[in-house]
């Protein structure tokens, strides 16, 4: 077929067949160079029924050729043999004069061969120029016309056709069954991706190769019906390979023309159509279905009335409500009552707007259960913009909620007090602030931090510290309003947030009863406790904006607590924040301190009052920094205890006094003793330290000679441990002395308990002595019960010989101070001690001796 389209050829228009041919008048071209022939035609035409037709004479090839195109002719009459043209150049002209009428040709030759030769190059017959008749010449322009018109008539059916499957892209296809031959058009093998002409016929068995195996049966059988009479025409709808390789979903349809002997079937035609893309949106509308149907997700429908059209299977399962039930009802059906009227509101704005809304919603099921779903509304519109359908999908996410909740709760609530964690506190914290920003009114932030509970802790186990966390959370709840918040923040430190205060005076009243009401007994398992807190207090925007500065002062009030005796409150201050950043970088100094070998120990004499002997000093630890020349242990020592630096330092300092107490053992007295400052948290670290310190001992072949001075503080967190642990120092001979005695609790009686040799009466009390009776009687007393206990004891800060004497007379038995030498370093200490063996001891310290030297700069 594509062989018989010519798309070269010019496009005629004929609208009728021939007329009469007794009378008809036609247009007739005649090219001629000799005017004897064309006479004699004239003359000819005359005798016919075209007498009297116009005849236009032209004797050259190239001057017809442009007239051709502007005027109608009915017929062409040519000679071959022109002035300007041979005639091999003429015949090849008659293709193109044929395009516009029938071209008839004069010539000479007459044999059948040259005749046959010359129709078909294009001419519609030939007349001879020699023995012209009048009546074979009407005859031959008659037939001449009625030929061009058929064809004519042919051609354009033909090329509508043509234009007609182009342009609906329908191919079209050919069988000749008996000779097992398809035959394709151009439109088919463009579908196929192939160009005009690449692709034209076939035979059938290899045109089963371009058919998908898979639709190769139904198309067998759909042809067999066929073939067989059952059905009119063949339809089929397969895939067919493209010349890429992939596969083109076609729709062939065909039709059995002719029968050989009526039976056998013998020619066949149809058309082929690409459906590959109505194929792939039947497959996505097909999937989509699937999906519609098959979804967890509910799926629900509703027309632009909000009543529902659709709902999928997914939708029954989870709301019980079949298609029946809901189907032209309002989606209302399923709302639990849960949402208010706003809710709707503004969830029907944000539809009515942007089309969609999205959230959470409480729903009931069919059996009345609530639940809630994840919703999610999407709107359709029409091509006109209109709203044609909302689409609803949604799920239940009731479960998923309650773990989310609960999930939620475990973050952000402390288990045992069931109050808020740290997380959720500095959230809460965080909102408290931006809440004072707004309203422009205070708000105040206490720290709590419960006095001694780790040695209860420790010494009654965990259950009995659990169940007073609890107790202490109850008690702090109830002085506060409701609308303020408590929150643990791990161990035994709680804190408060007042928000919205009217007046800041409530916030001492507040700390005041939380005070008050943690210090009533308490009673867990029959057992009664007293306990205190510390609680340091901060307030915003006074003291600070953000949440790093209000935790931080509040930390430094609570520290202000615990350094004044504890049990109380106290106002964050200016002043401690210039002391915290202080003591924030000597923390950041002290971190390379050791390293840099800028502690020293510093040694002072403990003088036996009655003899004058010196055979006890004290070991002091001493900072001297590049930066600040020395520094008061009053200062960094708390530092070092709270950063944990201490362990290290305080080991360093007692190997230090055990190499110093074995020189003075051996040098002055066998009996030397050295006693080091041991601070409480170097006690918390069970008993891996002071195995190391009787390593070092042993390692030394020391046996006896280091004192341990401790601070009363120790022994009254009433942890039998404690007394263990003193215990264990006896047996690497080591004892024990009370330091700062006085400040404390000062309970004489108390210190039965324990292994102690030494009490130190602290120098606040030596200092005024004289002056004061009272603390004269305080001495007098402690020595008395000490010497009752068998205990020695030791005066401190003896700077005046009144106040040597004094002690002296009040039975002390040691005395250490500026009046007989302030602390020194290692060589000048044991020069003092060389020289002073080498006095007589008893001539006494002069106090123009006792230089008030400062030996460190505090900052
Ligand atoms: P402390 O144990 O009460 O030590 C005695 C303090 O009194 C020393 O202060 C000493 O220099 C000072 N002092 C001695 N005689 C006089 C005097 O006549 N008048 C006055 N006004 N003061 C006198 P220092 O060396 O500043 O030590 C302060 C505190 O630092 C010590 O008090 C002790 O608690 C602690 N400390 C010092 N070294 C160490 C150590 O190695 N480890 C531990 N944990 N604490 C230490
Ligand atoms: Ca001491
Ligand atoms: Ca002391």
């Amino acid at each position: 077929m594509a062989d018989r389209i010519d798309h070269q050829r010019p496009k005629f228009e004929v609208e009728t067949c021939s007329e009469d041919l007794n009378s008809s008048r036609i247009r007739i071209l005649q090219i001629e160079d000799n005017p004897f022939d064309a006479e004699i035609l004239v003359v000819c035409l005359d005798q016919t029924c075209y007498a009297g037709s116009e005849i236009v004479k032209h004797e050259a090839i190239s001057t017809a050729k442009e007239i051709l195109p502007r005027e109608h002719f009915d017929v062409i009459l040519l000679d071959l043999s022109l002035k300007d043209s041979n005639v091999l150049q003429t015949l090849s002209c008659l293709n193109e004069f044929n395009a516009f009428a029938p071209v008839i040709v004069s010539s000479s030759y007459d044999d059948k061969k040259t005749i046959r030769k010359i129709i078909n190059l294009g001419a519609e017959d030939c007349l001879p120029k020699i023995a012209l008749n009048p009546s074979d010449l009407e005859r031959t322009i008659g037939y001449a016309i009625d030929r061009w018109n058929l064809k004519c008539n042919l051609y354009n059916t033909n090329q509508r056709m043509t234009n007609i499957f182009c342009g609906t892209g329908i191919g079209t296809w050919e069988w000749d069954i008996q000779k097992d031959i398809f035959t394709f058009d151009t439109v088919f093998a463009k579908i196929l991706g192939y160009q005009p002409g690449e692709f034209v016929h076939l035979a059938n068995e290899k045109w089963k190769h371009y058919v998908h195996p898979e639709d190769q049966a139904q198309s067998n059988e759909l042809l067999e019906r066929h073939f067989s009479g059952n059905c009119d025409y063949y339809e089929c709808e397969v895939r067919l390979r493209h010349k890429n390789g992939q596969w083109v979903w076609v729709l062939l349809r065909g039709k059995l023309i002719t029968r050989i002997k009526s039976t056998q079937p013998d020619w066949m035609v149809g058309t082929l159509m690409n459906i590959t893309e109505r194929r792939q949106e039947e497959e996505a509308r097909r999937i989509i279905q699937l999906v519609y149907q098959n979804t967890s997700e509910s799926i629900m429908v509703t027309d632009v009335n909000n009543c529902i059209i659709a709902i999928n299977p997914a939708f029954t399962k989870l709301t019980g409500y079949g298609e029946k039930e809901v189907i032209g009802k309002n989606p209302k059906i399923l709302s639990s009552g849960k949402q208010d009227q706003n809710f709707y509101r503004d969830m029907w704005e944000s539809i009515n707007t942007s089309g969609k809304w999205e959230g959470e919603i409480w729903n009931k099921k069919k059996n009345g259960e609530e639940y809630v779903e994840q919703l999610n509304i999407d709107t359709i519109h029409h091509s006109n913009g209109k709203v044609q359908y909302r689409v609803a999908q949604f799920s239940d996410i009731t479960e998923k909620k309650f773990a989310d909740s609960l999930i939620w709760t475990q973050a952000h609530y402390d288990p045992l007090t069931n109050l808020p964690n740290r997380r959720l506190f500095t959230e809460r914290l965080d909102q408290a602030i931006t809440d004072t920003n707004r309203s422009g009114r205070h708000m105040a932030l206490f720290l709590i931090d419960l006095d001694h509970f780790k040695e209860i802790n420790d010494a009654l186990g965990h259950h009995i510290g659990d169940e007073l966390l609890i107790e202490v959370a109850k008690r702090i709840k109830n002085c506060l309003r409701k609308s303020d918040i408590v929150a643990r923040l791990g161990g035994d430190e709680f804190t408060v947030i007042l928000s919205q205060l009217e007046s800041l005076s409530t916030v001492d009243h507040i700390a005041q009863s939380v005070i008050d009401y943690l210090a009533l007994p308490f009673e867990v398992e029959r057992e009664k406790f007293n306990i205190s807190a510390s609680i340091g207090i901060t307030f915003c925007p006074d003291d600070g904006i953000t949440i790093a500065e209000l935790l931080k002062n509040a930390d430094q009030a609570m520290y202000e607590v615990k350094k004044n005796g504890r049990s109380g409150y106290s106002f964050f201050t200016p002043q401690m924040q210039k002391t915290a950043s202080k003591r924030r970088k000597l923390s950041q100094m002290m971190r390379k301190a050791l390293s840099n070998n800028e502690f020293l120990v510093y040694f002072q004499p403990i003088v036996e009052l009655q003899s004058g002997k010196i055979h006890k000093a004290e070991a002091l630890l001493r900072w001297k920094t590049h930066e600040y020349s020395f520094v008061s242990p009053d200062l960094f020592i708390p530092i070092a205890e709270k950063t944990g630096a201490i362990h290290e330092m305080g080991e360093w300092v007692l190997e230090q006094s055990i190499d110093e107490v074995i020189y003075c053992q051996e040098k002055i007295h066998q009996d030397f003793q050295i006693s080091v400052n041991v601070s409480p948290v170097q006690f918390q670290d069970g008993s891996k330290a002071r195995n190391r310190w009787k390593d070092y001992m042993v390692s030394k072949r020391l046996q006896r000679g280091i004192v341990v001075e401790i601070t009363e503080g120790l022994l009254l967190k009433g942890n039998i441990t404690v007394a263990d642990k003193f215990q264990s120092f006896q047996d690497y001979g080591i004892e024990v002395a009370i330091d700062d005695f006085g400040t404390g609790y000062s309970s004489l009686s108390y210190l039965k308990k324990f292994n102690i040799h030494y009490v130190k009466i602290d120098r606040s009390f030596i200092h005024n002595i004289e002056q004061s009776n009272e603390n004269q009687a305080l001495c007098e007393a402690i020595v008395v019960m000490a010497h009752k206990l068998g205990l020695k004891v030791i005066a401190e800060g003896i700077e005046t010989k009144k106040q040597q004497e004094l002690l002296l007379k009040l039975g002390c038995d040691y005395g250490q101070g500026y009046l007989f030498a302030r602390p020194m370093p290692r060589k000048e200490f044991r020069t003092y001690l060389t020289e002073y063996e080498a006095m007589d001891s008893s001539s006494g310290i002069s106090e123009k001796d006792a230089v008030n030297v400062t030996e460190y700069y505090a900052m």
